[in-house]
């Protein structure tokens, strides 16, 4: 049985003030205890947010550079991430693609990187509108693993959550049916049985995409959804009861 997963993705949202009274709230809330539950900050915030965290709830960072330090002004190195003893990073999320440029083969990269560092990573994939519509979702999530996969050894993916963001569905209120969800979510978990059936069998691959409490329930009920990424709702009460989708 695949852990159920839920991770907040807070974006470039917040002050110190409002996420560490969020926090609170989640710290005092009724966790379903079979969730693991992963908070991603702004960067800056990571460990005072960290430190308030009950320990049921890690931290993530939403990005990282994938060398271990040097002249890169701006950037924040898996080393550093490592460091602090941070155990997660979101790579690959459609707005570092999109609006930052990053190739699948510098995700690819940053993948290898975290995993060598003894860092896990919530792996981002999804389509467009355009190619949902053309019907090349399976191709694009598709080229997108492979890039992974062909740097990633077999137990590597032990420590990787896929995340499936449709981009039409990231902060548009549209949120993919339960069937277009799982039907990706299979078309990713057959890919993964290509290279091997225990790395299909264990991987749990999330969805994200205008998640919110009302949606969650029937999400979580198909069989190869095995938790979400939320944006927005994450940064509400209401990302308790998507933690709790199961109970
Ligand atoms: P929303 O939940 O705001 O649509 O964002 C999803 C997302 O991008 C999580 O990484």
């Amino acid at each position: 049985a695949r852990t159920f997963f839920v991770g907040g993705n807070f974006k470039m949202n917040g002050s110190l003030d409002t996420l560490t009274k969020l926090l609170t709230q989640f710290n005092e809330a009724t966790l379903d205890p079979k969730t693991e539950v992963v908070i991603a900050p702004p960067a800056l915030y990571i460990i005072p947010l960290r430190d308030h965290a009950r320990k049921e709830i890690s931290v993530a960072a939403q990005n990282a550079h994938q060398l271990p330090s040097g002249a890169y002004t701006g950037e924040i190195s898996l080393e550093q991430l490592k460091d602090i003893n941070l155990s997660w990073v979101i790579l690959g999320h459609s707005e570092r693609r999109t609006l930052f440029h990053e190739t699948d083969d510098l995700i690819a990269e940053k993948t290898a990187a975290a995993l060598k560092t003894g860092i896990k990573v919530i792996f981002c994939v999804g389509e467009n509108l355009e190619e949902r519509e053309t019907n090349k979702t399976t191709e694009v999530v598709t080229r997108q693993l492979e890039a992974a996969n062909k740097v990633l050894s077999e137990a590597d993916w032990a420590n990787v959550v896929i995340a499936y963001e449709p981009v039409w569905a990231i902060g548009t209120g549209k949120v993919a049916t339960p069937e277009q969800a799982q039907d990706t979510h299979a078309d990713i978990r057959a890919y993964l049985a290509k290279a091997s059936q225990k790395v299909a069998d264990s991987t749990r691959i999330i969805y994200g995409g205008s998640v919110n409490a009302k949606n969650a329930t029937d999400l979580a009920k198909r069989q190869d959804i095995d938790g979400f990424l939320v944006g927005g709702a994450s940064l509400k009460p209401e990302f308790v009861e998507i933690i709790n989708a199961k109970l």
